[in-house]
């Protein structure tokens, strides 16, 4: 469940979703957090890693999805913050609601009584803003506020749902669970220009690259 993919990286397979574990230079970082029953599967990887529940400094989220924000509230209490990009936070605050008038909007609306507002502290992240090692990207489309994260000394790039692996490729968030697949397709290409190189590639649903992970990324963007 829980496979390490470098020294300081750790691959969370949650069955059909992917969270990431990363010791960032002595701050230890989950990105995303599954869905609602997998917050102990979650704390137990912190342990299958060699860390305590109390040794988590900060959640990165890449996006406002259910089977991303589920977990977070298996860390209230817990002294930890939430980062997430500036037009998904409201959500994951509950400040706002989905909006009706998109079809992924409204299936988000659909499942929400299977959310709870996670009580930690919510910091919204914009484009070009840096957590620790990691740089933010604005990567909008399958959700509004959707980012990616990119660390070059851990050679690391956070996709979230801009991408999933699938037969050991690439490709775009489909129609049905984006909010706007224009703008997927235009930021698979901006991020795949503006974003450097890095080996490890995860994305939120499918098989990580452990190697040449931004080549991977290129290699779809110059299909669109
Ligand atoms: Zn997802």
């Amino acid at each position: 469940m829980l496979t390490a993919l470098a020294d300081d990286s750790w691959w969370y397979d949650l069955t059909g979703v992917n969270a990431t574990l990363v010791d960032d230079d002595e701050t230890l970082t989950l990105v995303d957090a599954g869905l609602p029953w997998h917050g102990n599967k979650l704390i137990a990887g912190l342990s299958d890693a060699g860390y305590e529940l109390r040794d988590l400094d900060r959640i990165l989220l890449t996006h406002f999805d259910l089977d991303h924000v589920g977990g977070l509230t298996a860390f209230d209490g817990v002294d930890v913050t939430i980062y997430v990009g500036e037009r998904d936070a409201p959500l994951v605050t509950g400040e706002e609601a989905p909006p009706l008038d998109n079809h992924k909007g409204a299936f988000q609306r659909l499942v929400s009584p299977l959310r709870n507002v996670p009580d930690n502290d919510v910091v919204p992240l914009a484009d070009g803003d840096t957590v620790g090692s990691f740089t933010v990207y604005h990567t909008p489309g399958h959700t509004p506020g959707h980012v990616c994260y990119v660390s070059e000394s851990l050679s690391l790039g956070l996709l979230g749902d801009l991408v999933r692996e699938d037969g050991g490729r690439f490709e775009p968030s489909p129609w049905l669970l984006s909010y706007d697949t224009a703008a997927v397709a235009r930021s698979i290409s901006e991020f795949a220009d503006r974003s450097p190189d890095f080996e490890i590639a995860i994305p939120g649903h499918g098989v990580p690259f452990e190697k040449n992970g931004s080549a991977k990324l290129g290699r779809l963007a110059a299909t669109l």
